[in-house]
């Protein structure tokens, strides 16, 4: 099935959206997060990062976690399975602003946690070397 096999425009009255798609919005979540502020913050988002698929996004300023796993009641029609108990979360969520042909673009989006450990580098003073140890000079009596 080719990820927009129909243009909203093109839906005949009263057909749904959604029967054309291969559920997008059940195979993910996203939360918004406290922005990070220091190198510590960032060292945590890069430590979600590294469990599975996970990307950090900034939408109108806001940062976001977003989890991408497939609802364990999406059906292989990608149907809901539990549509009468859905979640209320499912619920109110509408074709109207849905990601179906969104071109998925952000103000930032970091992919994979490398991303955003160079991201972080480049925002923060480079981290402090340590000194080296001065070296002592001794001064030897000169016998002559
Ligand atoms: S609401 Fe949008 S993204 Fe979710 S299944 Fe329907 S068309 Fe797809
Ligand atoms: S409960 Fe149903 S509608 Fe909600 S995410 Fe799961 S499959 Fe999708």
């Amino acid at each position: 099935m080719p990820l927009f096999p129909i243009k909203r425009s093109q839906l005949s009255p009263g057909e749904v959206l959604c029967s054309h798609c291969t559920a997008l919005c059940c195979r993910y979540f996203s939360v918004p997060i406290e922005t990070p502020t220091n190198r510590k913050d960032f060292d945590n988002l890069r430590w979600f990062m590294l469990h599975g698929h996970v990307t950090v996004y900034v939408e109108d300023g806001t940062w976001y976690l977003c989890v991408y796993s497939d609802c364990r009641h999406l059906l292989p029609d990608n149907r809901c399975g539990i549509y009468d108990d859905r979640p209320q979360i499912c619920r109110e969520y509408s074709t109207s602003k849905c990601e179906y042909d969104d071109p998925g673009l952000h103000e930032r989006l970091f992919e994979t946690p490398e991303q955003i450990a160079e991201y972080a580098e480049a925002i923060f003073p480079p981290k402090r070397t340590q000194k080296r140890p001065e070296v002592r000079r001794i001064s030897l009596p000169i016998v002559s």
